[in-house]
């Protein structure tokens, strides 16, 4: 049973200080507020030092989300860290910046009238799915009122490949999770299989340009050709929204010929997460929709801007407005052609490293980098001394984290590392990994039985 979080705090419950700052005999609780004050070069250090604990951001291949930026970024960040998002009036070129990368975005995915298609910044893909799943949810009691139909039983139909994100959607605004099954080889979301759990409640499809799981795309012109004929033939119009979290902001630079956004009628929103393949440090996402008929009046805020009114959606109300500067940069600075020349560095350096993966012997890849730069790979069937959970920890001795997990329904039996390859991870990265992992294999190659399993595994990170 899932042990319910608490406040119970680990290890011992005071502190003390380096002799060096002169104060003796100080005692400084953990846990609970000081009675007094501490000098400031004496709390830095005492944080500084107790960080120090924390990963290697960029040894961590584990995360999606970015972990380098170029100094002019970092600098237009900290002049940035007082301003408020929220402050419109008071910020009005901050609020300009995030207008123009809406439009950017807009743009980029093809939207039939960039004027027309809205959208905001959020802390991340995880509010901008709560904000679409919103749209849809209101979109579809709308529908059903007006043609005097119950609304008390929405379903959102999707992979169970999911991000817990939708998880989330679905318990915080009582919307049931129509999850489809992995099968076979099938660890995604198909046409088939979408249109196959839709009913008249089916408030939409979540498509994913990127799964977590094995970085794969979901087949997102597929799905939305199979509910064309689901339409036709039943007359219940179900919308789609993507979720690109990665894929919206690396697809579109690297793989422009396919078609998996607005150019699709029936894409509704789409969202990005700024701080994945956006280049931008966490705490940014994005959700557009195609046109004003897709965001519900209802849902949008009208704040003063400048004496004008401005049109707010996000759930957040104050939130720092330097990573929406800090996307404007990138856009400004790396242009179509730098986010191409980035994410396609990213895709080399993932295809080579999953191939050379594969020559070792005992891996084989489950993808191969070559649509999100992230592939999964497992240990061979025929090798029972050690598992993936094992070549996790093994890694992670040279500090390297590289997650181990098992799969969901009905694919429990299989069990996968994935390597994330992003800004930043270079092939000497690449390659510094690789000759870790092959120092590493005797050693394991030896072991008489799996030391890991799923149940003492680090996880599964977003
Ligand atoms: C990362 C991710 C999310 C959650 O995004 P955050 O920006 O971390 O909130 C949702 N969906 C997918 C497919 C993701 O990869």
């Amino acid at each position: 049973m899932l042990k319910h979080p608490s406040n119970e705090q680990p290890g011992r419950a005071t502190m003390t200080l380096d002799p060096r700052f002169g104060i003796e005999n100080l005692v400084i609780p953990r846990n609970e507020l000081a009675p007094d004050e501490l000098p400031p070069d004496a709390a830095y250090q005492i944080i500084h030092d107790e960080l120090m604990l924390d990963g290697n951001a960029r040894l961590n291949v584990a995360t999606f989300v970015t972990t380098w930026m170029e100094p002019q970024a970092e600098r237009l960040m900290a002049e940035c860290a007082d301003k408020n998002m929220i402050d419109k009036d008071e910020y009005p070129q901050t609020a300009e910046l995030e207008k123009r990368c809406v439009s950017i975005l807009g743009r980029l995915w093809h939207a039939p009238d960039a004027v027309q298609a809205t959208g905001c910044s959020t802390t991340g893909s995880s509010e901008a799915a709560m904000l679409a799943g919103l749209a849809l949810k209101r979109r579809w009691q709308h529908r059903r009122r007006a043609a005097g139909a119950p609304v008390d039983r929405p379903n959102l139909v999707m992979g169970i490949n999911v991000q817990v994100c939708w998880e989330k959607f679905a318990a915080y605004w009582d919307v049931e999770m129509r999850l489809v099954p992995m099968e076979g080889d099938r660890l995604t979301l198909s046409a088939e299989e979408a249109v196959r759990h839709c009913d008249e409640n089916t408030i939409g499809v979540v498509a994913i340009l990127g799964s977590t799981y094995d970085g794969s795309y979901e087949p997102v012109a597929e799905i939305c050709r199979a509910l064309d004929e689901y339409q036709q033939r039943t007359g219940i119009d179900v919308p789609v929204h993507v979720d690109g979290a990665s894929g919206a902001l690396l697809a579109p630079f690297v793989d422009p010929e396919l078609i998996w956004d607005f150019r699709l009628p029936r894409v509704a929103s789409i969202n990005a997460s700024g701080h994945k393949y956006g280049l931008v440090y966490p705490g940014v996402g994005w959700v557009v929709w195609r046109d004003a008929e897709a965001l519900p009046e209802e849902l949008i805020f009208w704040v003063n801007y400048l004496g004008d009114n401005m049109p707010t959606f996000a759930l957040n109300f104050s939130r720092p407005g330097a990573q929406v500067v800090a996307q404007y940069y990138n856009f400004l600075r790396l242009g179509f052609a730098g986010y191409r020349r980035v994410h396609a560095y990213s895709r080399e350096v993932a295809t080579r490293l999953s191939a050379r993966i594969a020559e070792l012997g005992p891996f084989e890849l489950l993808t191969h980098g070559d649509q999100l730069p992230v592939f999964a790979f497992k240990v061979r069937d025929e090798i029972r001394n050690f598992t993936v959970f094992d070549v996790s920890g093994a890694l992670r001795e040279r500090g390297w984290q590289v997650p181990a997990y098992q799969f969901p329904k009905n694919r429990q039996d299989l069990s996968a590392l994935r390597v994330v390859v992003r800004r930043g991870f270079t092939h000497d990265l690449a390659d510094l990994l690789i000759e870790d992992l092959r120092r590493q294999l005797p050693r394991l190659e030896k072991q008489h039985a799996p030391q890991h399993d799923s149940t003492t595994a680090a996880g599964f990170h977003h």
